[in-house]
């Protein structure tokens, strides 16, 4: 694919992302990452469940970085361990790195380092804008769409402008306004709603790991994360059998860090962060989880 400014935009903007959501200390292993597309729509897939708030604050801390109007500069480097040492902040991806064993350094002011080998801008207010289009945990991973330049000013601007608009509709009542879309979306996914109207029940009413035979537990993330917004004491353990998601709300007191490393000790390869564990489990998993649950 032809390396273009709405790429680089877009591309840049990739960087500064991944370098917002390091800085909330979170762990992130970038599978793919796709910047330079026909439809000028960033795509990137993060092996790791990474919650909306998380997102959308390192959304906002990107757009700040933009304003900030940063020098975008590259310097070479004989190998890795000399760019390591000039740039302890580096981040690097085999896949960016040229073969022929020259590494190239993308700095972002001293906000970023990372070793690269595509087009990037000069500037980062020639990003103008970066925003989030559309987020899926399907799979169990996020996958993130984004968009940079007018396109993400464009994309801001028919947002708010439908907003704008059901507000008009509903009298500027701005309580109204959610429960608008949130008629006009579950008008269309009836059968959904039942499924996680019936989720949101047992969780409500269960407090040990909740078991859903036969269905994909990534796609409830939305909605127990959403609960567990709502009841801060919470922690949610769901399992398919084949899979485990674990959220914690920020006034648990479970320690799942603790509870990840035995998971891990019995082979479990997901991701474990402080408020998250989630991943293929088999058998054998499921059943240290049980028992570390009743203590
Ligand atoms: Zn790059």
């Amino acid at each position: 694919m032809e390396e273009t400014l709405d790429g680089a935009r877009l591309h840049t903007a990739e960087h500064m992302f991944a370098r917002a959501l390091q800085e909330q200390n979170l762990t992130i292993h970038v599978r793919k990452a796709d910047t330079y597309r026909a439809d000028n729509v960033g795509k990137v897939y993060i092996k790791e469940i990474i919650s909306i708030d998380s997102l959308f604050s390192a959304e906002k801390a990107v757009n700040s970085k933009i304003l900030e109007d940063l020098t975008v500069k590259e310097e070479k480097f004989d190998n890795l361990e000399k760019a390591v040492l000039k740039n302890p902040k580096l981040r690097f991806n085999e896949e960016r790195i040229d073969e022929n064993g020259e590494i190239r350094i993308i700095s972002i002011g001293e906000y970023d380092f990372s070793a690269c080998k595509h087009l990037h801008v000069k500037k980062t207010s020639e990003i103008i804008s970066f925003s989030i289009r559309r987020v899926s945990y399907l799979g169990g991973e996020t996958e993130i769409d984004f968009l940079a330049g007018y396109d993400s000013i464009k994309f801001l601007l028919d947002i708010k402008n439908s907003v704008l608009t059901a507000a008009i509709e509903n009298h500027f009542i701005p309580e109204e306004i959610g429960a608008y879309i949130k008629n006009e979306k579950y008008g269309r996914m009836e059968a959904e709603k039942e499924e996680k109207d019936l989720l949101s029940g047992l969780i409500q009413k269960s407090s040990g790991i909740i078991e859903i035979k036969g269905v994909k537990i990534s796609k409830f993330y939305g909605e127990v994360n959403s609960i567990v917004r709502k009841n801060p004491e919470k922690c949610i353990a769901l399992t398919n059998g084949q899979q485990i998601m674990i959220i914690k709300g920020k006034d648990c007191r479970i320690d799942l860090l603790g509870i990840g490393k035995k998971l891990k000790e019995k082979g479990f390869s997901g991701s474990v962060n402080e408020s998250i564990i989630n991943g293929r489990a088999d058998e054998n998993i499921i059943k240290e989880l049980k028992g570390l649950w009743k203590n």
